[in-house]
């Protein structure tokens, strides 16, 4: 099966917006076992977009689009399907009702133009919309199978993953379980991770494994299929078990998590309070790990300490240590992080300090960074990085890897 994604929109073509639709159908695609061969982007044009089709129909067995199916003028991707396919548009009731259910609920005036939302091409399979008006369809003519869906995207990925998913494993005959579990790591690099497990990813057809590198970290996704869910769970912890035999120590947490929330977790088990002072992240942790719902059980304050003054003069970092070792070292990030614990009374500090670039200071150069951590009753540890990369890319990794050292001093590893 060769699957082909068509995004209608002329703010694509124009750089308005970026096609993550079709980022995220493709990855949805790929764990059912369908290969995506094309991704193809076209504006809002019927003339344009019947050749797109044209050539799909040419080259790929399914066929998805995204965008198009609102109620204005330019939206036209129905339209331009149904006289293609030569199939009429017709009024599907259950659609009517709802969005006249939503202007009456709303007390907002229903437009003729929005009737036009309700339409869906004879034949099809209706998929809800749980989150808008515009009902996607599923359809399957000559041997190609049809899925048209919605373009913004908190309309259809649940669209998709609700419905769009059992239409199309149905459709396609696909009748296993396909099952996937993400895991974490930080501190080695993809390519490490890939060297270290590279027999098990070669040798492995069913579960696959999938690395793929972020920001700082790397992500190993498994994906398994079977009869049954248990079936595909139990072939992923056998892979799983292989891999943490190798590289387990690196692994932080599974599927949708954070390196703060994992933290966050950690520090409220072990009933933990934690305080910042931050010099280049500039609040950056302090702003991650507030965002974990929960937060104020562990997080009591934080010193922002971007110049001297306040390194000096409120956290109480001495002048000599500055004035002898700089404001980038190792002496500064102890000092930094001891006196902070002491100040804000928490039983672990953790301080920032280094360039994020682009420019050099003190004689140091782009992504020299310090992190202390200060734990009571336990000796002040600090690690030094070199890192490469952009300015944001430097302060997100330092606070990563603030958080992962962190993580592993608290698990005694
Ligand atoms: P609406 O009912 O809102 O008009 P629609 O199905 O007609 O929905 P479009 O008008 O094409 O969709 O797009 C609406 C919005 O959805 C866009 O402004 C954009 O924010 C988002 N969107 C559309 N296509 C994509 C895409 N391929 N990737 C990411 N976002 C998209």
């Amino acid at each position: 099966m060769r699957a082909e994604i068509i995004a209608v929109g002329s703010e694509l073509l124009l750089g308005q917006i970026v096609n993550s639709n079709a980022q995220f159908i493709s990855e949805q695609l790929a764990e059912l076992g369908i290969n995506v061969y094309y991704h193809t982007v076209v504006g809002d044009n019927p003339d344009r977009l019947k050749s797109v089709i044209e050539i799909a129909q040419t080259r790929s067995d399914i066929i998805i689009f995204t965008g198009g199916l609102g109620p204005t003028k330019d939206d036209l991707t129905k339209e331009t399907i149904s006289s293609l396919l030569n199939r009429r548009l017709v009024t599907d009731e259950q659609a009517l009702s709802f969005i006249k259910d939503y202007f009456t609920v709303t007390k907002r005036t229903m437009t003729t133009n929005n009737l036009k939302q309700a339409l869906v091409i004879e034949g099809s399979a209706v998929l809800k919309n749980d989150n808008g008006m515009a009902p996607g369809m599923g359809l399957k003519v000559d041997e190609i199978i049809y899925m048209l869906l919605p373009g913004p995207p908190k309309e259809m990925k649940p669209m998709f993953l609700k419905y769009g998913t059992d239409f199309l494993t149905k459709q396609v005959g696909i009748t296993d379980r396909i099952e996937s579990r993400v895991l974490r790591f930080l501190g080695i690099g993809e390519s490490q991770l890939e060297t270290d497990i590279e027999d098990i990813i070669d040798s492995q057809t069913n579960p696959t494994l999938a690395p793929l590198a972020g920001d700082g970290e790397v992500t190993l996704r498994i994906t398994a299929k079977h009869p049954t869910s248990e079936g595909a769970q139990k072939m992923i912890d056998e892979v799983e078990k292989l891999i943490s035999n190798r590289v387990g120590q690196f692994i932080y947490g599974y599927g949708a998590t954070s390196v703060s929330v994992e933290l966050y977790k950690l520090l409220s088990d072990k009933k933990l309070t934690i305080s910042s002072a931050e010099s280049l992240t500039g609040g950056l942790f302090q702003e991650q790990l507030t965002s974990v719902p929960g937060a104020s059980s562990v997080v009591k304050g934080g010193i922002v300490c971007y110049s001297d003054e306040v390194k000096t003069d409120i956290i109480g970092v001495k002048k000599e240590t500055i004035d002898l070792f700089g404001s980038v070292s190792e002496e500064c990030a102890k000092e930094l992080a001891d006196k902070t614990r002491s100040r804000l009374n928490t039983d672990i500090c953790i301080s920032f300090t280094g360039v994020a670039g682009p420019s050099e200071l003190e004689g140091n150069p782009v992504g020299k960074v310090f992190i202390g951590i200060s734990i009571v009753n336990q000796p002040t540890k600090v690690y030094e990085y070199q890192l490469k990369g952009t300015r944001e890319s430097i302060r997100n990794r330092t606070v990563k890897y603030g958080c992962y050292h962190l993580l592993k001093m608290l698990k005694g590893s």
